[in-house]
């Protein structure tokens, strides 16, 4: 886009108009989806590395635009973010979440330790979210126990004293965090100190070259180092195949994943036979 007529616009220009105009369209739409039913939570087990048993499992947002078309949780979580329809959204992903987990009990005990849930900045920083989000869990009568939260190292980098509260409440609770996308964010691993974490889920840019680069092993080894110092557990994300799970076993026996090699992620009645051993 450089000296152009008056009158020209330039590529640049016009693919920006219509990034624009995409994101103005996708806002108004997402303003309805919940109404309309058109977003569904999915279910990714996390698995043993070694014996491949089920431990927990992370929610993962879709969204069923009108079109027909699936609308990628990458693409529309920072436009929700940016529009403060987040907190509608997650209001919802927590109440359907908690619902599921009912569904999924029996005699009030989930088959599974936990289902795990993400959380964006935007979400943790409102004020009312604690006494919201521990409402909505106990009207639904689940054990506190059975959710986790999922939040980036950049949650933990900005309003920390805030956060820390909020984190540490929900700790009395029972709720546990874990740290997702390890290692992509901030240099700075100070947090390690001030929070109390569960897990540590390492982010899968880490684990996609595992066999062939160097460079990756030694990242992954060094994390595992940090997990056991602070006694966290490790999930590594996105394993495709079994020599990716073999080589991290190798390294880590007592590690978990989460990845297509063991399921992708599965519709609520697809994950709830997957958690009854009819698939
Ligand atoms: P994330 O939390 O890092 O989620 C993991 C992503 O990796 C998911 O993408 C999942 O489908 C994908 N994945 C799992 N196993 C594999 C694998 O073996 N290979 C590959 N290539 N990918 C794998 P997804 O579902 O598209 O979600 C994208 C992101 O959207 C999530 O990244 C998370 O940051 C965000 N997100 C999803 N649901 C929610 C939600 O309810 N609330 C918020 N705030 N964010 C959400
Ligand atoms: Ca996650
Ligand atoms: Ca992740
Ligand atoms: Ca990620």
């Amino acid at each position: 886009a450089k000296k152009m007529g008056r009158g020209v616009t330039s590529f640049y220009e016009v693919e920006m108009d219509e990034k624009i105009k995409t994101a103005i369209r996708m806002e108004h739409d997402l303003r309805h989806a919940i109404d309309r039913n058109e977003l569904k939570l999915f279910f990714q087990p996390i698995v043993d590395i070694r014996t491949e048993e089920i431990y927990g499992a992370e929610t993962l947002l879709r969204w069923h635009h009108s079109s027909g078309k699936m609308i990628s949780p990458a693409d529309f979580i920072p436009v929700a973010e940016e529009s403060k329809l987040i907190h509608q959204i997650g209001r919802w992903v927590i109440k359907e979440a908690c619902r599921k987990i009912g569904e999924w009990s029996e005699k009030g005990r989930l088959p599974i330790r936990y289902v795990s849930i993400n959380l964006s900045s935007k979400q943790l920083a409102h004020g009312s979210f604690f006494d919201e989000t521990m409402a909505a869990i106990r009207d639904s009568g689940i054990d506190p126990k059975c959710i986790k939260f999922e939040i980036t190292e950049s949650v933990l980098m900005d309003e920390s004293e805030q956060t820390q509260k909020i984190i540490s409440r929900f700790n009395r609770e029972g709720i546990g965090f874990l740290i997702d996308d390890f290692g992509t964010g901030y240099s700075s691993l100070s947090y390690l100190k001030r929070f109390k974490f569960e897990s540590i889920k390492i982010d899968k840019s880490f684990i996609h070259d595992i066999l062939s680069d160097e460079d990756d092993v030694a990242l992954v080894r060094a994390i595992l180092d940090i997990a056991k110092q602070f006694d966290y557990r490790v999930i590594a994300e996105g394993v495709e195949s079994e020599a990716q799970r073999k080589k991290l076993e190798e390294m880590d026996r007592n590690m978990f994943y989460q990845g297509y090699l063991f399921s992708k992620p599965l519709d609520a009645d697809r994950f709830a036979k997957m958690l009854k051993g009819e698939t």
